[in-house]
């Protein structure tokens, strides 16, 4: 490792004291950029970047800590709209070195924000709806946004074993960012997922183990290895790199943003699975307005599960503050998570901006991934099926207004869960002649 001593952001225009004071944090050797430190969610302890994902004082979940403070708007803004066309146009608000466009990784991000006018016009939306569509991702799932800031952690730490827990996506986005950086990978998955995931996720060369049990028991497992000699040199991108792999969810949020005209939406329905995603984005949204980059005003964020894997929403709709476990059964494999990690803190954000968090049952969310593709040409997996099916929901119940600006997250792909649509298929079978396509009326 470089013995680096500073970690200071990559343009970082005037130094100033708060320059010398990420120094102090970050005494170690890492350069990820405007990442100073690590500090603790719940009680704010800051310990130095390194792969360590849990406060040694309280066990709170930890999370970067930035120094944008040397940053100035309008050129941030310049800089950024100058930048390539992926998510390392906010390389400046992320905990990757200034060269991460340089390295070989897969440049995921920039991706569609579709305005869905035939959408909203069937679920009656006049203030303007937009589907922010990351199927378009590399390995085809938002799951690429955050392996990227994963690989980049485990290259400052000189890992060389790529690793994760998956519920399908995330298990192709380790395999495939492995495979182009030059990293071993071995992952680990329900065995009973989708054959369209286990297809993508053994396809890129590394391995793959299926595991007896649910995610839950997967996720234990992994942190098993972790403590194990066996383990060793491995980075496991949602465990021992989660602060780092979580910040990939911020350019959700700043793509969205700049998309809009460097505007906030008003309204933001977002997949639920561990949670992660949902926190990110918010924290994504505050420092653009810290940045002045988008104009302060409120914005409320939606939260979206399926009925069958609903801790989340079970918590709000009762009104409670701890996120009671669930055993999973529902199509939304990618979504099942029975025990969310970020489950109280995506409760706080609910609830601090107005927002809700809603669930759908298999049926609703079949019903959605195909009105979506009927209405706007997006064919969603199930986790799209549930944030259509649910902002629908919340139209209906009068949580959602019709008339604000309205964006829903698509983030991933039906080719991967075809099953859930697999009554789908030919209108009809008719000879090659045109009788028969007449008698079929078809004409
Ligand atoms: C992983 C995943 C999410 C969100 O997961 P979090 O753990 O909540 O960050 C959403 N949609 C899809 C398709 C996913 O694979
Ligand atoms: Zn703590």
């Amino acid at each position: 490792m470089a013995a680096q001593t500073v970690a200071t952001p990559a343009d970082p225009g005037t130094t100033d004291s708060a320059t010398a004071e990420s120094a102090t944090a970050n005494p170690g050797s890492v350069d990820l950029g405007p990442a100073a430190a690590l500090s603790c969610r719940e009680c704010g302890h800051r310990v130095p970047l390194g792969p360590v994902f849990a406060c040694e004082e309280c066990f709170g979940p930890l999370e970067i800590a930035y120094d944008f403070s040397a940053y100035d708007t309008e050129e941030l803004r310049r800089r950024i709209e100058s930048g390539p066309a992926n998510i390392w146009r906010y390389a400046p608000l992320l905990p990757v070195p200034a060269d991460v466009a340089d390295k070989p990784n897969l440049n995921p991000g920039w991706t569609k924000l579709v305005q869905a006018d035939n959408l909203a016009r069937e679920l009656g939306v006049t203030g303007g709806l937009y589907v922010k569509d990351d199927s378009g991702n590399p390995t085809h799932s938002f799951k690429d946004r955050v392996v990227a800031q994963a690989l980049e952690a485990a290259r400052a730490f000189g890992f060389t074993t790529l690793s994760c827990s998956s519920t399908g996506n995330l298990a192709g986005a380790v395999g495939a960012a492995a495979a182009r950086a030059g990293f071993r990978s071995c992952v680990f998955i329900p065995h009973d997922l989708e054959q369209g995931k286990v297809v993508m996720a053994a396809v890129y060369g590394g391995d793959l183990v299926g595991i007896e049990g649910n995610y839950d028991d997967v996720n234990r497992f992994c942190s098993e290895l972790i403590g194990d000699p066996a383990g060793e040199g491995w980075g496991f991108v949602n465990v021992n790199l989660r602060p780092y792999y979580a910040e990939g969810s911020k350019t959700l949020a700043y793509e969205i943003c700049e998309q809009l005209g460097w505007r906030l939406p008003d309204q933001i329905v977002v997949p639920i699975a561990s949670g992660s995603q949902l926190t990110k984005i918010d924290k994504g949204l505050q420092e653009l307005i810290e940045l002045g980059l988008v104009e302060d005003r409120p914005y409320k964020i939606f939260g979206a599960q399926a009925r069958g894997c609903s801790p989340v929403s079970t918590a709000f709709k009762d009104g409670h503050d701890v996120v009671r476990p669930q055993k999973p059964d529902t199509i939304a494999k990618s979504l099942a998570i029975g025990n969310p990690a970020d489950g109280p803190y995506v409760l706080d954000i609910a609830r601090r901006t107005g927002g809700a968090v809603e669930d759908v049952d298999d049926a609703e969310i079949v019903d959605a991934i195909r009105l979506l593709a009927r209405t706007e040409g997006i064919f969603a997996e199930t986790a799209g099926g549930v944030t259509v099916g649910v902002t629908r929901k919340l139209i209906e119940s009068g949580l959602l207004d019709p008339a604000k600006t309205t964006v829903v997250l698509n983030t991933g792909d039906g080719l991967k869960t075809l099953d859930a649509v697999a009554g789908t298929g030919l209108t009809a079978t008719i000879r090659p002649s045109l009788d028969s396509f007449h008698e079929a009326g078809l004409a």
